[in-house]
């Protein structure tokens, strides 16, 4: 606990992430973009910096967790960014999914200025940052990952160390693969029970704790039948995920068929002006094409 730590961006994720920190006694010192985010933290202990390069030169570990590749780069590249604060010794930690390419230049950029960095995407969603119980993937050396694993107790309950710099990103992007692919299916199946008149409830009931559940059916399948498009995590970010991983395939030469009909789903979802909504709001793509509608 003696390692004093510092939190940039108290988006949907950072909030619970910061909020758990401070309920496990950590001294936390905060930054976001838009300072009145920061507020309640404070008054629940916690305390502002004036900007990252200011974060970064009082804190030993830097957790970092905005949007896309851009805005760590901003955050940490940019002017009075981390990189123009940073001690020799810190460890930076980027919870944000972003390029695994990106990472890796961003981490050697730290390394000459003597400090560390960890790729630490999460998985889990808004519930998972709020509960502690976020998936983390780690990618970076080893003496890093035990020294972030403390810190990284206070919101995650499956820490893996994944394997080199840029890692923790490429396994991400396996789960936004999974993630997706699940969605598909829940979605599909419910409007396929809303079209046979089935009561979507029971059947959710009945098929949930078999083979066919999931996360995604359990937790957003009750969401897409109250027709509740309130994002845990928007259709924004998630196309911006399924960009990550069509570059990362598209490097590899490889196709994958499924995640790039989602990533065109949500494109023509963001088109209509849907892109704050949640993400399983993907079923008003099917709904689109088929003229059902699920729950109603
Ligand atoms: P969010 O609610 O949209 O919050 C984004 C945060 O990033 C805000 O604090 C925002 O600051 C900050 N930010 C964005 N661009 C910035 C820039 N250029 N400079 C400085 N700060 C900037 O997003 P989120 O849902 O917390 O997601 C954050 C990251 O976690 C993303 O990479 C996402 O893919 C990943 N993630 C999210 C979930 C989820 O379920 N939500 C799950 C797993 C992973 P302002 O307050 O000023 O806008």
């Amino acid at each position: 606990m003696s390692e004093s730590i510092g939190f940039i961006g108290l988006g949907i994720m950072g909030r619970g992430m910061t909020q758990n920190l401070l309920n496990k006694g950590h001294r936390v010192m905060i930054w976001n973009r838009t300072p009145a985010r920061m507020d309640e933290f404070v008054r629940a202990g916690a305390t502002a910096a004036d900007s990252p390069a200011d974060l970064a030169a009082r804190c030993d570990v830097i957790l970092i967790c905005v949007s896309d590749t851009p805005d760590v780069e901003a955050v940490i590249l940019g002017e009075n960014g981390v990189l123009a604060g940073v001690k020799s010794g810190s460890l930076v930690v980027d919870h944000s999914t972003i390029s695994p390419q990106a990472t890796k230049e961003m981490a050697a950029k730290l390394r000459e200025k003597g400090a560390a960095m960890l790729d630490a995407p999460v998985s889990g969603g808004s519930e998972g940052a709020a509960k502690g119980t976020l998936s983390i993937m780690v990618g970076g050396e080893e003496t890093g990952f035990q020294r972030a694993l403390p810190v990284l107790e206070a919101y995650g309950k499956t820490i893996t160390h994944v394997g080199p710099q840029g890692a923790g990103q490429m396994v991400k992007l396996v789960n936004q693969i999974l993630v997706v692919v699940t969605e598909l299916a829940v979605c599909e199946g419910l409007l396929f029970a809303q079209a046979g008149g089935l009561d979507l409830n029971k059947t959710l009931d009945a098929v949930k704790g078999g083979a066919a559940g999931s996360w995604m059916l359990a937790n957003r399948g009750p969401q897409m039948i109250a027709r509740d498009w309130r994002p845990g995590f928007t259709i924004d970010l998630q196309q911006k995920d399924l960009r990550l991983v069509l570059e990362a395939a598209d490097q590899l030469g490889l196709p994958l068929m499924a995640t790039g009909m989602v990533f065109q789903m949500y494109r023509a979802l963001q088109a209509q002006g849907l892109g704050s909504e949640g993400n399983h709001a993907l079923v008003k793509a099917l709904e689109g094409m088929s003229g059902v509608e699920v729950g109603k």
